[in-house]
């Protein structure tokens, strides 16, 4: 009999787990269940070209230009799935029943939300499927001006798309910085200068207390500090949780996303996950990312594992971020502790290393990919680097590299 492999959910980690799990074993009958009315779609785009008029959602869709059934994969849209039986191996869905022998959960994530501004508010917008992203378009079509709550990575691709279309952009962040959780001060300043440099206006410190309508229809909204700003719309960009509310409800561990081993197992072992729902084991215990890389990456060792496989997944995270004409890049696990050093670089290029016992441990970088990309290779071979050196932009990555391989 063929095994019969089940994946629900429609992102990165969802594709690559079915497209693997196929590949692993060609005889499995693999289904994806999504709950969206659509051939899956990559998330990135949403903020930058769709918003900026350049694409469509459905310009990308993540399996390539055949869909997912060119990788003998069976598509079923429009599937809530809402409940599992793990005795009986089957999982409820809006659109029926499906038997499993092996399951992975790719549910990504949910927004968070500010309770000042509820999605269901007029002229307020959340960003997360192609349809807020349509919806965002269509309402930014009409716009004069427009208030992003949240200085995170999608708050600010979401103003730099704006404001390249003309649109008149204040963004409010209730932390002393932009961009906290990804990068360190100096470079978060230099993103934020380059935000002010295109006419946008970044308050920081500055906490949202109220939100309330005008007669115009216009919304107010009321800072803990008292001032007021009003727009035509209002974007909120205040970060994501893990959707791990199908596993729980199924009894499987969960504490803030759905754990798994590091072969991607729940803790029944017919059950698999990856993605932005998990948390995994990390450098120092459990972690949780949400980033693209990530996504695609876990969902394939699960994909292949929930097919007979036994990959395990390490990672050296990485994401990034297009603003403006700044290419944003991410790479390894921060660590407190870590020293940073910066190479000076040309033009608006910028590069933070951290580093910590004589090795890189993280770095962040603007318009430096060849870098990024080398640096990437140093903290995977874990090669001992002389701070020193990798401040000095006249001694070349690829050379430390060379050097650790001779
Ligand atoms: C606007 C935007 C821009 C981004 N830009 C970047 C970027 O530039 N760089 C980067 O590294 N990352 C970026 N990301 C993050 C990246 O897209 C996510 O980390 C990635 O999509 C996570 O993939 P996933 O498969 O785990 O989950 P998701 O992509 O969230 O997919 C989960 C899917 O599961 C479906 N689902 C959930 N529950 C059920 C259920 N019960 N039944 C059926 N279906 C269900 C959902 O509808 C959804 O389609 C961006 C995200 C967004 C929203």
């Amino acid at each position: 009999m063929p095994k019969n492999i089940v994946i629900v959910g429609g992102g990165p980690a969802a594709v690559w787990a079915a497209i693997e799990a196929k590949r692993r074993d060609t005889d499995a009958r693999v289904t994806l269940l999504t709950d969206e009315d659509c051939e899956p779609y990559e998330k990135p785009p949403l903020s930058k070209a769709v918003l900026g008029g350049a694409a469509a959602p459905e310009h990308a869709p993540i399996a390539g230009g055949g869909g997912l059934a060119a990788h003998g994969v069976e598509l079923v849209r429009q599937a809530r799935c809402i409940a599992i039986d793990r005795a009986a191996r089957t999982l409820a869905t809006s659109a029926g029943h499906f038997p499993y022998d092996a399951l992975v959960l790719a549910t990504g994530s949910v927004l968070r939300e500010l309770r000042p501004l509820p999605p269901s508010m007029p002229r307020v917008h959340y960003l997360r499927t192609a349809a807020d992203a349509r919806a965002l378009k269509a309402a930014m079509d009409g716009c004069k001006d427009m208030i992003v709550v949240g200085a995170g990575l999608i708050g600010l691709e979401v103003a730099s798309s704006a404001a390249a279309r003309g649109i008149a952009v204040t963004v409010l962040e209730a932390a002393p910085m932009a961009l906290a959780r990804c990068c360190d001060a100096a470079t978060s300043a230099a993103i934020v200068a380059e935000h002010r440099h295109h006419g946008v206006e970044i308050e920081l410190d500055c906490a949202l207390i109220q939100a309330t309508p005008q007669q115009d229809g216009r919304l107010a909204l009321e800072s803990s500090d008292g001032d007021l700003y009003v727009a035509d719309i209002v974007v909120v960009g205040v970060g994501v949780k893990p959707d791990d509310a199908l596993a729980r409800a199924a009894g499987l561990e969960t504490g803030d996303g759905v754990f798994v081993d590091a072969w991607c197992r729940t803790s029944d072992p017919a059950i698999l996950a990856a993605g932005d729902c998990t948390r995994f084991p990390g450098p120092d215990g459990r972690v949780h990312l949400e980033n693209w890389k990530h996504a695609q990456d876990q969902g394939a060792v699960a994909g292949r594992n929930a097919a007979g496989a036994d990959d395990t997944y390490t990672p050296v995270p990485s994401f990034w971020s297009e603003q403006y004409d700044l290419y944003i890049q991410g790479v390894g696990w921060p660590s407190d502790g870590a020293r940073v050093v910066r190479r000076p670089m040309a033009g608006k290029s910028a590069l933070a290393i951290g580093v910590d016992e004589g090795r890189i441990v993280a770095a962040v970088g603007i318009n430096a990919q060849r870098d990024m990309a080398a640096i990437r290779r140093l903290i995977e071979r874990r090669i001992a680097v002389d701070p020193e050196t990798l401040a000095d932009p006249a001694r070349p990555f690829a050379e430390m590299l060379k050097a650790a391989t001779r």
